[in-house]
């Protein structure tokens, strides 16, 4: 009768080495829940949250992004395929595992057995075959970690502590993290191959390298196989079992910190920013319930300022590094990175909670918090954003969300770092310029300083009268902005998009004086009291108004007036400009006189592209008017920051060592061909003309507002005379 396939779990274990065995993994189960715990009472520790809107939905969605490994691939198809793999692997493996405890702890007391047979054959080589890909995902992680060696996964420190902060612990716990996996996956194999190199049973051919591997053992004496073979399933369990105990102590806890994490990601996130936190429940436990008739925080002092959602943020970062590769403020060499930042906090609440992380960054005493070096205060008092993360590199967050879009474990960085601002900005901790235009936006609605009479004054020289939408109603109701209307340098533009307005048959208007500051870059800066007096007061003038549409040619406008002002009640559709002339074109109201055949680079702002997902229509417009566009390396959602969001562009900068608009320039002038660098955004022309002044390459390359090829296209003669008009506007 031929042999029943199956196996003997504890093959040559007497009782009570058995014994042994389960004490041990008794130990390691008991220091996993302990070190689980401790986790999950300190993110209790956080300030409540509602974000168990949809749970079924939000569990799905994560559930896919994490089976598809959608959000590890974004951006980086190696890392995403050797996670992949791991991750299959190692999912096929545990089931593998928990399998063998079901069968061998507990059905074997009611006598029955799952692993015989056929089941058997397909379990060893289902297994086997993962444990395969389970091995080439390790060793594609480990040749990208050892050897490609990314500058992402670089742990240097983008402020100048790095020499005095020693972070040879995260590149330690890396290096446990692939290499004990490895040793467990490679140890099983062995295992395996000296059990069936004993009697090589036909039937654990299904064990496909274990089978392979125990033929050259399998000449060994039976005595020296069975001796072999304890020894190293000892090592393999062992190592198995560190691994448990391992876990919430270390970087493998992203295992579960990710998953939540990507269940409870706000998919708005950086696009509509919360409003100010309730006031302190006055006990300092925050546990969020909020005091009666206290007046809201003013933005994040304390750890404990913090939600839940945001201190599981920092525990989920993997330390990628995507994000601090992605950071424009990194890459003008200021202090911020915003990986960085999480990991600071992350230390920070760790010690304020006592979690205890046992291979993360040391401080030398110079660089520590306050507390660490005798100082009165206690950890949970700690000013966060003056003690823990500095004024100066909160203040150089350029809010180009490139670090939320980045991150494959849906952080939401930006949603901290303005409330944290907020705190800087209630204490007067903000630089002069700064302060100076957030008191021109609350003495005159502009950051310019300039009298609300004025804000119409640019449509002087126009061929045309443009409705005042405070008197009469218009079917399209254009928001100016600040720099559309008061700027010399973009008012020609302005007069350039209503010359092409009027050309396309848009029944147009503004709102003269009762247009204020939309407030998308006041709330960024932190200023939440500004942003709503500005929000209120230009909701009651669009209220006062009749129209159908918004559109607007500045995308943070655009973005506060989409995501933000719905929440305030205003709830309208609002269109960026391309947009508009994108429908335009596609109906045939629009169309062009003569193709202007221009090579052409294309940059997306952060707010169109990235925030609102506006990709295509500029390029429609683009292809409508016969440009040839040539991408840069960053493009669409992966754009790259002008610098000037964030309020920045009313900031003092000289803390830049190379400024954004620059190395964009750079990156263009790379290109084959193309003279001229499109923008769609009235700050980004801005910056990247004087960019070009900067770096003295307008002999190679010439800035041109989207609008200007536009009426290029359509109508040569009133785009000349509209953008020359500037000196009758500025009067
Ligand atoms: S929003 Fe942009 S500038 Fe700010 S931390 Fe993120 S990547 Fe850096
Ligand atoms: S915050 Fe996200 S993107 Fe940045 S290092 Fe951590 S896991 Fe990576």
């Amino acid at each position: 009768m031929p042999e029943t396939p199956t196996r003997e779990i504890f093959l040559h274990f007497s009782t009570a080495m058995e014994l042994v065995f389960y004490a041990v993994a008794a130990v390691a189960s008991v220091v996993f829940l302990y070190g689980f715990w401790l986790r999950y009472r300190k993110i209790r520790r956080g300030r409540s949250e509602h974000r168990f809107d949809d749970l079924v939905g939000r569990i799905r969605r994560a559930v896919v992004q994490i089976a598809t490994n959608a959000t590890v691939r974004k951006g980086d198809r190696f890392a995403g395929l050797a996670h992949a793999l791991i991750f299959w692997g190692f999912v096929v493996l545990f089931i593998g595992t928990c399998i063998v405890a079901i069968d061998h702890d507990i059905l074997r007391w009611f006598g029955l057995k799952m692993l015989q047979g056929t089941f058997y054959l397909w379990f060893s080589l289902t297994l086997d075959v993962f444990g395969v890909v389970f091995i080439a995902g390790l060793v594609l992680m480990i040749v990208r970690r050892w050897v490609m060696k990314p500058a992402q996964l670089d742990y240097k420190r983008a402020d100048e502590q790095g020499g005095q902060v020693d972070r040879s612990g995260y590149a330690t716990d890396d290096m446990i993290f692939v290499w004990l996996l490895l040793v467990i996956a490679v140890t099983g194999y062995v295992v395996e191959a000296l059990r069936i190199a004993e009697t090589m049973p036909a039937f654990e051919r299904w064990s496909i390298v274990g089978w392979v591997l125990a033929g050259p053992l399998s000449g060994l004496e039976t005595e020296t196989l069975v001796n072999w073979h304890v020894w190293t399933w000892w090592f393999h369990g062992l190592c198995a079992l560190a691994f448990v105990a391992y876990i919430p102590f270390s970087k493998m806890m992203h295992i579960f910190t990710d998953a939540v994490n990507l269940v409870f990601v706000d998919e708005r996130a950086a696009r509509r920013l919360p409003p100010l936190p309730p006031a302190p429940d006055g006990n300092g436990d925050g546990d969020g319930e909020p005091k009666k008739k206290a007046a809201p925080r003013m933005g994040y002092s304390r750890i404990t300022d913090f939600t839940w959602k945001e201190l599981l943020d920092l525990d989920a970062c993997t330390k990628c590094g995507r994000c601090h590769v992605a950071c424009p403020a990194r890459a003008a060499g200021t202090t911020l990175s915003p990986r960085d930042l999480i990991l600071d906090l992350r230390s920070f609440a760790n010690e304020a909670f006592g979690t205890p992380e046992w291979l993360t960054q040391r401080f030398g005493r110079e660089s520590k918090w306050p507390l660490r070096d005798g100082g009165t205060a206690t950890a949970l008092d700690t000013d966060v954003a003056t003690d823990v993360i500095r004024p100066e590199t909160l203040w150089s967050c350029t809010t180009c969300m490139a670090c939320v879009a980045a991150c494959p474990v849906g952080i939401e960085h930006l949603t901290g770092i303005v409330q944290m601002r907020r705190h800087l900005v209630d204490g007067g901790t903000l630089d002069d310029n700064l302060q100076g235009a957030l008191m021109n936006l609350g003495d005159y609605g502009n950051s310019f300083g300039e009298s609300p009479k004025k804000r119409g004054r640019w449509t002087k020289g126009l061929s045309f009268k443009v409705k005042n939408a405070k008197k009469e109603p218009v079917d399209t109701l254009w928001f100016v902005g600040d720099f559309a209307s008061f700027d010399p340098r973009i008012q020609g533009l302005s007069r350039t998009v209503a010359e092409v307005f009027h050309t396309a048959g848009i029944d147009f208007g503004i709102l003269y004086d009762g247009e204020k500051n939309a407030g998308n870059d006041v709330r960024r800066v932190g200023e939440e009291g500004l942003f709503e007096m500005l929000a209120e007061e230009n909701i009651a003038a669009l209220d006062a108004a009749t129209f159908e549409q918004i559109v607007t040619t500045d995308p943070h406008t655009l973005n506060t007036l989409r995501n933000e002002y719905p929440d305030l009640g205003a709830d309208y559709r609002v269109l960026h400009y391309t947009g508009l002339l994108a429908e335009r074109f596609a109906s045939g109201a629009l169309s062009v006189s003569r193709r202007l055949g221009h090579r052409v680079t294309y940059h997306d702002p952060c707010y169109l592209a990235r925030y609102n997902g506006e990709i295509d229509a500029p390029r429609d417009v683009m292809r409508a008017i016969g440009l040839d566009v040539v991408e840069m390396p960053r493009c669409g959602a992966n754009t790259f920051c002008c610098g000037a969001g964030g309020g920045r562009i009313w900031m003092d900068t000289s803390n830049e060592q190379k400024r954004t608009s620059e190395q964009r320039i750079e990156e263009a002038l790379e290109l084959d061909g193309v003279r001229v660098f499109v923008t769609t955004c009235p700050k980004d022309y801005t910056m990247y003309t004087d960019a070009v002044k900067t770096l003295g390459c307008g002999d190679r390359i010439v800035v041109k507002d989207l609008i200007e090829l536009v009426a290029e296209a359509i109508e040569p003669e009133s785009v000349e005379a509209a953008a020359s008009d500037e000196a009758g506007a500025a009067g």
